[in-house]
């Protein structure tokens, strides 16, 4: 903590009226400045319920947040149109960029000849289902880190979530452990010494219900959100897939109202 704790602005301001050049408001400026650096952060944000909160939690913990959407060739649009609104909703500069995983296949989520499983709710998580992407979380991070490098930003946040979605392994905190070690062996800020790259998974141990009970501490615009893997009409909640049931579940657990209009 700096030891003058008034506002930047009202030091400038007495150090004006005072005609002194005031060498320790200029240096701790500068430190504040640097901080400021070291604290930016990019949020990977999917248009989902995780996402969102994940995006809030950084918000909330101070973070200069930068938002990125992958558009890695989804079936649906609409998560990406969804991503947008909620980095307006929270003011924070987004971006998009894209990337073709559709083109390597392997994912009912990006093939639309594939049927989108439904499973029971005590199914979900017991094996890797058909929604599984390959290399999507790895992929991700690595455009995070691309992002975040020239930024000066060493924070990368996902929404990643062990609980829900055990069977997607690269969800786990062993990967994303392993991933933070690649970002600061494989990068030009990583060789330089200072502020090494941290990944956050702020819900990596949350249910459903407790990320939506702390969305609604933190504001989430949840009408804005988007779970399901099948949208009827593109935009209407299918109600029935594996996102729909956990999302569905999460709203009642946590008793608070689901804002999604669901067809089924
Ligand atoms: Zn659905």
């Amino acid at each position: 903590m700096s030891p003058d704790a008034s506002p930047p602005a009202e030091r400038k301001a007495a150090a004006v009226n005072s005609g002194v050049h005031d060498a320790t408001a200029a240096a701790t400026d500068a430190a504040n400045v640097r901080l400021e650096k070291r604290r930016s952060a990019v949020v990977l944000l999917s248009g989902g319920l995780d996402s969102a909160t994940t995006l809030a939690v950084a918000l909330a913990e101070g973070f200069d947040c930068h938002a990125l959407t992958v558009a890695y060739g989804q079936r649906h649009e609409i998560e990406i149109d969804r991503a947008r609104s909620i980095a307006l909703f929270f003011a924070t500069p987004h971006r998009t960029v894209n990337v073709d995983l559709a083109s390597f296949g392997g994912s009912a989520l990006t093939n639309v000849d594939d049927e989108i499983p439904h499973h029971a709710g005590s199914e979900i998580g017991a094996e890797i289902p058909s929604t599984y992407v390959p290399g999507r979380n790895t992929v991700l991070l690595s455009m995070a880190l691309a992002c975040a490098e020239p930024l000066d930003a060493r924070h990368l946040f996902i929404g990643a979530n062990v609980l829900d979605y055990s069977g997607y392994p690269d969800c786990r905190p062993e990967f994303l452990q392993a991933f933070e070690k690649v970002a600061n062996l494989g990068t030009k800020a990583g060789e330089d010494g200072g502020q090494p790259f941290r990944v956050h998974a702020p819900l990596l141990n949350s249910t459903k219900a407790d990320i939506i009970r702390r969305g609604a501490e933190l504001g989430v615009p949840f009408q804005l959100t988007h779970s399901c893997y099948d949208p009827v009409q593109d935009s209407l909640a299918c109600g029935l897939c594996d996102a729909c049931i956990l999302r569905r579940k999460g709203f009642q657990d946590a008793d608070i109202e689901d804002p999604t209009p669901y067809a089924g």
